[in-house]
C-alpha cells in the first residue's frame, strides 16, 4: 500500500499552450504498473479552461468546489457543481473549466495508453467559451 499525503507533491501552473487563464494542478496519486490510472486535482480561476482535447481511454471528472462548464463537441455546454461526476468517452473531443464568474476545482481521473493520457488541440476561443 502507498499513501500520498496531502500536499506532499508540488503545485504547478498549467501551461498556456494547453490552457486559457490561470489553472493550478496539484498531484494526488497515480497507480503503479500494471495499473495505468492517474488522479489529480485541478483548479480553474473564473474564465479559465482547458483547450479542446481528447483522452485515449476516456476521462472521469469529479467536481469538488465552485461552478464549472463542460462541453463535448456537437453538444451544448453544461454547468456542473460539487458532487457532480462526468465521463468523457475515449476520443470524444471536449473541454472543461470554470464558469465565467466562479472558480471550479475537479479531480481528474485519467488512464494512460502507450504513455499518453491526452491529445491536445486548439484553444477554446472566448466566443465559443461564452456561447457554449
Ligand atoms: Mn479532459
Amino acid at each position: 500500500m502507498k499513501i500520498n499525503r496531502a500536499g506532499s507533491g508540488p503545485s504547478s501552473w498549467a501551461p498556456a499552450e494547453q490552457f486559457t487563464g490561470t489553472v493550478r494542478r496539484d498531484p494526488l496519486i497515480g497507480s503503479e504498473a500494471p495499473g495505468r490510472v492517474n488522479a489529480g486535482l485541478v483548479t480553474f480561476e473564473p474564465g479559465a479552461r482547458t483547450a479542446w482535447h481528447t483522452h485515449p481511454a476516456g476521462q472521469i471528472l469529479i467536481v469538488t468546489a465552485g461552478r464549472g462548464w463542460v462541453q463535448s463537441e456537437g453538444q451544448p455546454r453544461q454547468e456542473v457543481a460539487p458532487g457532480d461526476s462526468i465521463w468523457f468517452p475515449a476520443g470524444e473531443r471536449h473541454w472543461h473549466g470554470a464558469t465565467a464568474t466562479t472558480a471550479m476545482t475537479h479531480i481528474a481521473v485519467t488512464e494512460y495508453v502507450d504513455g499518453s493520457a491526452v491529445t491536445w488541440e486548439d484553444h477554446v476561443s472566448d466566443g465559443d467559451y461564452a456561447a457554449g
